[in-house]
Parts: structure tokens; C-alpha cells; sequence
């Protein structure tokens, strides 16, 4: 009888009730891309204080969104370093998740993807400067090749024995993993892992997709090939119950006010999350 009732009451209703459950969806679709926000300072009590994982690429004068002009660069570390942030290794993060190891308050990760020689003349006397570490995802075919505006294995090495600079694995070629065969996905993650190790003389540890494309497969794929984490190009910020495969992190861009940006997206915060949804 009741469930007739209701069966009534959602036949009567059903022209209100399917428009509401689309509209519904389409906002959360819609709020789930939404970038933005403001941090709430409030840790998790379970998953442990929010790693912040900034992305770069270039540090240069070109007017290029992915290009940030070296002075902007350094007000953005000068923030960091004066505003009680602290950057660890992607080393320093696997010991935190695995065994126990302490994080700093603050924990950053400043990341840069590709390898340009930008990164050495800028970037990396800008981070020393200022007492911070950094991380750069090298395609070892173009340090191969003294590839014009590329990174030489020479400044890699300088860079990686300083300690400011971690040089870790972008594969061999930046080919999109998710168009390869297993094949040569396994070529792409063991060559450029083997490459960096035998030159640099230390064990290469994480990879940054190309072009951030992956999935279940392409992770299993990476972990197989030895290495212990995967940072993603996907917006948000880590913490201890982040898988390793699918680091989030948060891309810095050169914008009419690139501090503004920079500010805001240090601060950025998933939408779902602001509002106490927990996405693991
Ligand atoms: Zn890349």
C-alpha cells in the first residue's frame, strides 16, 4: 500500500522529479571542475596535514602562460621561504607515507615538468637562494640530444648533487602513455629511470606522466617498473591518503597578475572538499 502510494506520488510528480535529478547531476559536474576556493587551515585528523604540490614547466621571460618571468618566480619563493612553507623531496614525501618519516609544517613540493634549461639559469639559483628544494621531470632523449633550450645531463647532474634539485623521470620521448602499446610504455619508464640513475649515479624514484595521461593500467605499468610514485597534472593537493600512482598537484601560471594567481592557488582547495566531502 505505502509503496504504491509512493509509486503514485512519483508518477504524479515524475515531469518535476527527472528535471531535478538532471539539474542536480549537471551541478555537481559542474562544481567538481570548479577551481578556486579558499583553504579551510583545518587538517584532517585521519589523513594528516595537505601537501601542496606546485607545477611549473618554464621560468622565462616569454609570453607564454606555462612561462613564469624569473622576477615573479622569485617573489613566489620569497613568499614561501617568509611565510612558514617548506619544501621537501619527493624522497622526503615517500618516507612520510611509508615509514612514518615527519613532514615539515607546510609541506611543499615545487615541481617543474620537461627539463628547459630555463630551469638551471632561473629557477634553480633562485631556489638555492632562498634555502628551498625543487623538483624537475627530465625527458632523457632530448638531454640526449643537447636539444637547443633543453637541460644538458651536464646541469642536470650539477642541479641533482646540489641537493636543491631532485632530477626525476618524464619518460624518454613525452609521448602520451595512454596512445602506447605496454610495450613501449615499459620502454618509456625503464629507459628514462636507467638513464638518469647511470648518469647521476642515484635512484630515480618518481615519474610525471606526459601530457598528465594515465590510468589504473599505466600505474600498475609504473609501479612495476620500479618507481614509487606518479605525480598527475589534475588539480588538488595531497595528503597521507593520496594514492602515490596520482599525486594531484596544482599548476602555476603566468597570468596579468601572476602573483594574485599564485596566492590564490596556493590556497586552492576542491571544491568537495571546502564543503567536507572527502574524495577518497
Ligand atoms: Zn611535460
Amino acid at each position: 500500500m505505502i509503496v504504491h502510494r509512493i509509486t503514485d506520488w512519483i508518477g504524479t510528480r515524475k515531469r518535476f522529479i527527472l528535471p531535478l535529478l538532471l539539474a542536480a547531476l549537471l551541478l555537481t559536474v559542474f562544481f567538481s571542475r570548479q577551481e578556486g576556493g579558499r583553504a579551510s587551515g583545518v587538517a584532517d585528523s585521519v589523513s594528516g596535514p595537505k601537501i601542496i604540490v606546485l607545477n611549473y614547466h618554464k621560468v622565462d621571460r616569454m609570453n607564454h602562460p606555462l612561462s613564469i618571468p624569473p622576477a615573479d618566480f622569485e617573489h613566489q619563493m620569497a613568499f614561501l621561504a617568509q611565510n612558514g612553507y617548506h619544501t621537501i623531496t619527493p624522497h622526503e614525501l615517500y618516507m612520510a607515507f611509508t615509514d612514518g618519516g615527519d613532514l615539515p609544517t607546510n609541506p611543499v613540493l615545487i615541481t617543474f615538468d620537461d627539463g628547459y634549461a630555463d630551469n638551471y639559469t632561473y629557477a634553480y639559483p633562485i631556489l638555492k637562494k632562498y634555502g628551498l628544494k625543487g623538483t624537475i621531470f627530465v625527458i632523457t632523449s632530448l638531454l640526449d640530444k643537447n636539444y637547443p633550450g633543453y637541460l644538458t645531463w651536464g646541469q642536470a647532474a650539477e642541479m641533482d648533487a646540489s641537493g636543491v634539485i631532485s632530477i626525476e623521470s618524464h619518460t624518454v620521448t613525452h609521448g602520451s602513455l595512454t596512445d602506447l602499446t605496454d610495450e613501449q610504455i615499459r620502454y618509456e619508464l625503464t629507459e628514462a629511470k636507467h638513464s638518469i640513475e647511470q648518469r647521476l649515479g642515484k635512484e630515480v624514484e618518481f615519474l610525471a606522466y606526459p601530457t598528465g595521461a594515465y590510468n589504473l593500467h599505466i600505474a600498475s605499468l609504473v609501479r612495476e617498473a620500479g618507481y614509487k610514485g606518479a605525480f598527475t597534472v589534475r588539480n588538488g593537493n595531497m595528503d597521507r591518503a593520496t594514492n602515490l600512482y596520482a599525486i594531484e598537484r596544482v599548476p602555476i601560471f603566468q597570468t596579468p597578475d601572476t602573483f594574485a594567481s599564485f596566492l590564490e592557488r596556493l590556497k586552492f582547495v576542491p571544491l568537495f572538499e571546502q564543503i567536507g566531502w572527502n574524495k577518497h
